[in-house]
């Protein structure tokens, strides 16, 4: 039985609702990777948790499960945690997988986006069972998915994630807020492009931040994130069939994805690479 893969929230930094975004979505990352068992697996926890949420609520009733597996704790990657009606709902219950961040628990973290200062309802308050379990690189089995976490170059402790379904299939990765080009200082060890590449070998969808085009590339460099080239690059270099375009620019509306994704597309073409691109769209799914 295949898995299915569904975007919920595309978009970097900030949620941009409007007109101009409907095509490719405003909400920030969620993704979920739904396997053969009942056990869901949900990538980051942006705004767009807030819609998974709900459409789980109406289509099962209790004794709702799932995985979340949170790249890292910038805002945008959490968000959607408070809004997500499943918590507040006993007999659901729920595993949070990250990292720690500068000596913050990865539970402290999440504590205190939803401090009384901040937000109106505590963390402790909500009805399902949630565990915190803080991972680094390194294996982790799951449910249906055997999962592989890979170090990142952004700021923090930011993990990319690959998963190799338990029951056979193709794998996806999922890597964003990821600065694939020079720039940046962050502690990695100097053969960190290899590593990356074996990490990603033969995976069959990559789901990569494209979030700066070449025109702005220059003045962003240290500040986390790739252009869509780098992602073409990187994904044709560890023969990935498939890359998305992920973490989009707030800045870009709908016409300037496009036009990203078409002169993306052009620059495969002309680099001769055997792979599909696609920009990563709210209520895009594909089987795996
Ligand atoms: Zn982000
Ligand atoms: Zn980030």
């Amino acid at each position: 039985m295949s898995c299915r893969v569904r975007f919920w929230g595309t978009r970097g930094s900030i949620p941009t609702p409007g007109p101009q975004t409907v095509r490719y979505g405003g909400n920030t990352p969620c993704i979920s990777v739904s396997g053969p068992g009942d056990r869901l697996l949900i990538l980051d926890a942006g705004s767009g948790l807030r819609a998974l949420g709900h459409e789980l609520m109406a289509s099962r009733r209790e004794g709702l499960s799932a995985d979340i597996l949170v790249s890292h704790t910038h805002w945008d990657h959490i968000q959607g945690l408070p809004f997500f009606k499943p918590l507040s709902a006993p007999g659901n219950s729920f595993c949070i997988f990250g990292a720690a961040q500068e000596g913050v628990s990865l539970e402290e973290i999440l504590r205190r986006q939803m401090d009384p200062m901040v937000f109106p309802i505590p963390l402790k308050a909500l009805a399902a069972r949630i565990q915190v379990v803080e991972i680094a690189e390194g294996e982790l089995p799951l449910a249906d998915f055997r999962v592989s976490a890979f170090r990142l170059r952004h700021s923090g402790t930011t993990l990319g994630y690959r998963l190799r379904p338990s029951a056979g299939g193709r794998d996806i990765a999922y890597v964003t807020d990821n600065e694939l080009g020079p720039g940046g200082t962050y502690p990695v060890a100097p053969d960190w492009r290899s590593r990356l590449t074996r990490f990603l070998a033969g995976a069959d969808a990559l789901i990569h931040d494209a979030m700066y085009g070449e025109q702005i590339i220059e003045a962003r460099r240290g500040w986390g994130h790739s252009t869509p080239r780098e992602a073409v690059d990187l994904a044709a270099e560890a023969g990935c069939r498939r890359v998305l375009l992920f973490h989009h620019e707030p800045e870009h509306d709908d016409d300037a994805l496009d036009r990203l994704l078409a002169e993306t597309r052009d620059y495969a073409a002309r680099a001769g690479y055997a792979l599909s691109v696609d920009a990563a769209a709210e209520g895009m799914e594909f089987d795996l």
